[in-house]
């Protein structure tokens, strides 16, 4: 099948050659005709099948005809984060080179100044987060009856971030005869109800997951500790010994793990990133060039600001915490082996994770082989019974462990400083070895301060551990026996 057979418009097929692109993807073969027929299409696919320009491209050509109006865009695309609309937006300068159509923008943390003069001026594309498009309207700036075509983008991302209710407000504000197509990577009850509710007799397109074809990932899973501090250093260790590491995404189950583990990354000298919610639009955008560009090797990212991100070419992917939706496993270890590249997926596993693994190896259809020793084989006292137990309990038990082999470690770690002093010496120097990418040369006034710091916050303290309150060391006066 070429792009030819498709039914195309002679100028997106120009820019699809010069893009480089010489095959449609399978979505892209199955869905394009019926977008152009009009259809309203209902996608199973993720990022990474070529699902963004199985909608751009069709829409490119049906815009070619007609004109738009004064604040009524021609069509409208919902997307659930800013970076995915954005590279929503990359698609259509890439693929509209030959057009000259107005396409716009309504993201948060950009102003609403310049998007608001285009869109008064007439838009042919509205690329929008839901929350956005309906400040937008609010305002009065926008009408959204001359919507002909609908794009409701990454549905159940939508739903896992509560956006639903927007989408319902806005599909409402569309016209009724709109087309409209419809993507989702999974399709769980709540969202074929969506689709039941938005579609009219649509056509359904599904392409397989990512985790079914790309053999060329390396997958495998990594026994760890039950605390944080534990968890962290098992995920040094694997990213200082992993061959053949090009860059990597470090993907947290939530995304104050993410601020933490980057933070703790950067004191251990390695040149990160990170991507989650919380950070306004400059710094997430900042983040992401860096890594697209490969200034910075490392991100560290929560599924959901990660989600549907064009990042080629990732050499590996860490999962710090087993993710607790299966799909998102699949998701996550899309990231690498792309394209027939080879590409390797380690994942954390600790104790009280073996639901969410078991879900991920019947999606996956088959067992993750382990590295090293397997949870079961790792000593008990050593396996977290459940995560968010931290070191504060441990302290307020007193940091005491029973016996067995795992513990004799467990009792080192917690011994009062001076007797864990060789050990740490002994290891200090094989970090600073191993550790391939220092952040900053002749720092390392700063990043000893910052490591004693560290492993302050990582090892359980007893007592006053090594600090000797003034008052101990001041001289004593004592009287002599008469
Ligand atoms: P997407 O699934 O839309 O995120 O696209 C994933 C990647 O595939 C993007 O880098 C696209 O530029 C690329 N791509 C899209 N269509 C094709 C195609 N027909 N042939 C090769 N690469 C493509």
């Amino acid at each position: 099948m070429s792009f030819a057979e498709l039914g195309l418009s002679e100028k997106v097929q120009q820019a699809v050659a010069t893009a480089g692109y010489t095959q449609p993807t399978p979505i892209q073969a199955q869905a394009i005709p019926h977008v152009l027929a009009r259809r309203d299409v209902l996608g199973v696919a993720q990022t990474g099948t070529g699902k963004t320009a199985a909608f751009t491209l069709p829409m490119l050509t049906l815009l070619e005809s007609g004109r738009a109006r004064a604040r009524m865009p021609r069509t409208l695309i919902l997307e659930p984060t800013r970076e995915l609309a954005a590279q929503v937006e990359d698609n259509f300068d890439k693929y509209g080179i030959n057009h000259k159509l107005s396409v716009a923008l309504l993201i948060g943390g950009v102003s609403f100044g310049d998007q608001d003069a285009k869109i008064t001026r007439g838009v042919d594309v509205l690329i929008a987060t839901p929350g956005r498009l309906l400040d937008h309207f609010e305002r009065g700036k926008l009408l959204l009856t001359g919507v002909e075509l609908l794009v409701i983008d990454e549905a159940d991302r939508m739903l896992d971030m509560g956006f639903i209710p927007d989408i319902e407000r806005i599909v409402k504000l569309v016209p009724f005869t709109r087309q409209t197509l419809f993507f989702s990577a999974t399709m769980p009850p709540e969202i074929q109800r969506l689709a039941d509710a938005f579609l009219h007799n649509p056509i359904k397109v599904e392409v397989s997951r990512p985790a079914s074809t790309a053999s060329t990932i390396t997958q495998r899973l990594i026994a760890t500790g039950r605390e944080d501090y534990e968890q962290r250093e098992t995920l040094r260790d694997l990213i200082r010994n992993a061959t053949d590491l090009q860059n990597a995404i470090i993907f947290c189950n939530r995304k104050r793990d993410v601020a933490v583990l980057h933070r703790s990354l950067q004191k251990h000298g390695f040149s990160v990133v990170a991507l989650h919610g919380d950070m306004d639009q400059h710094a997430r955008m900042a983040a992401l060039d860096s890594f697209r560009s490969g200034d910075t090797p490392l991100l560290v990212a929560s599924d959901v600001a990660a989600r549907g991100l064009d990042i080629p070419a990732v050499s590996h992917v860490f999962n710090y915490d087993v993710p607790h939706h299966a799909e998102d496993y699949v998701h996550r270890i899309g990231r690498t082996g792309r394209a027939g590249r080879t590409g390797f997926a380690f994942t954390l596993v600790g104790p009280g994770d073996e639901k969410s693994l078991a879900a991920i190896e019947k999606l996956i259809g088959q067992p993750i082989e382990w590295e090293g020793p397997t949870l079961a084989e790792r000593p008990a006292s050593e396996a977290r019974p459940a995560r968010g137990r931290g070191r504060k309990e441990e302290r307020q038990r007193g940091g005491r462990r029973g016996g067995g082999r795992g513990e004799v470690r467990e009792e080192a770690q917690h011994a009062p400083r001076e007797e864990r002093a060789p050990q740490r010496e002994e290891r200090a120097p094989q970090r600073e070895e191993r550790a391939p990418q220092r952040a900053h040369e002749g720092r390392e006034k700063k990043a000893g301060r910052d490591r004693s710091r560290h492993e302050e916050a990582e090892a359980p303290v007893i007592g006053l551990g090594d600090h000797v309150p003034a008052f101990l060391l001041r001289p004593v006066a004592i009287k002599k026996a008469k």
